[in-house]
C-alpha cells in the first residue's frame, strides 16, 4: 500500500511538520482552506473513522486533544474540526485525519 501520510510519517516525503508525539503528527495541509490549515494525522494507519475499533479508544481521544493542544499553542480565537469520512463525501487521502482550521473563520450554519 502507498499511502502517502504514511510516508510523510516515515519521513520519505517533506511536510511542514507542526507537531509529533508517539502516536500523533501534525502537519500543515498543503492546500490550505483557512489561514490556518493543519492535519492531525494518527500515525497507525487507519482508513476511515468506520474503521476505528476499541482499541483505538486512547489514539482517538488523543487526537481531540492535540486540537486543543494546538489552540493553546496558538493563542487564536476559535478553531473548527472536520473530518471527510469516506470517499463518497470527499476524502481524498484514504488515512485517517482531522482538518483543524483556524484564524478568522466565518461561521457556518450546520
Ligand atoms: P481529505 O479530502 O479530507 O482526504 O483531505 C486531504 C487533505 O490532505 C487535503 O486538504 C490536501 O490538501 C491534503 N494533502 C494532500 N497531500 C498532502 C501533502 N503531501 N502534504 C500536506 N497535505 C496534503
Ligand atoms: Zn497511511
Amino acid at each position: 500500500m502507498n499511502c502517502i501520510f504514511c510516508n510523510i510519517i516515515k519521513k520519505e516525503i517533506p511536510a511542514t511538520i507542526i507537531k509529533e508525539t508517539d502516536d500523533i503528527i501534525v502537519i500543515k495541509d498543503i492546500n490550505p482552506k483557512a489561514p490556518i490549515h493543519y492535519l492531525i494525522i494518527p500515525k497507525k494507519h487507519i482508513d476511515t473513522v468506520q474503521d476505528l475499533t476499541d482499541e483505538d479508544q486512547q489514539l482517538a481521544g488523543s487526537m481531540l486533544l492535540m486540537a486543543k493542544q494546538l489552540h493553546q499553542d496558538l493563542d487564536n480565537g476559535g478553531f473548527r474540526l472536520h473530518i471527510n469520512s469516506g470517499k463518497d463525501v470527499g476524502q481524498i487521502v484514504p488515512h485517517l485525519h482531522i482538518h483543524f482550521l483556524a484564524g478568522s473563520l466565518p461561521p457556518i450554519d450546520l
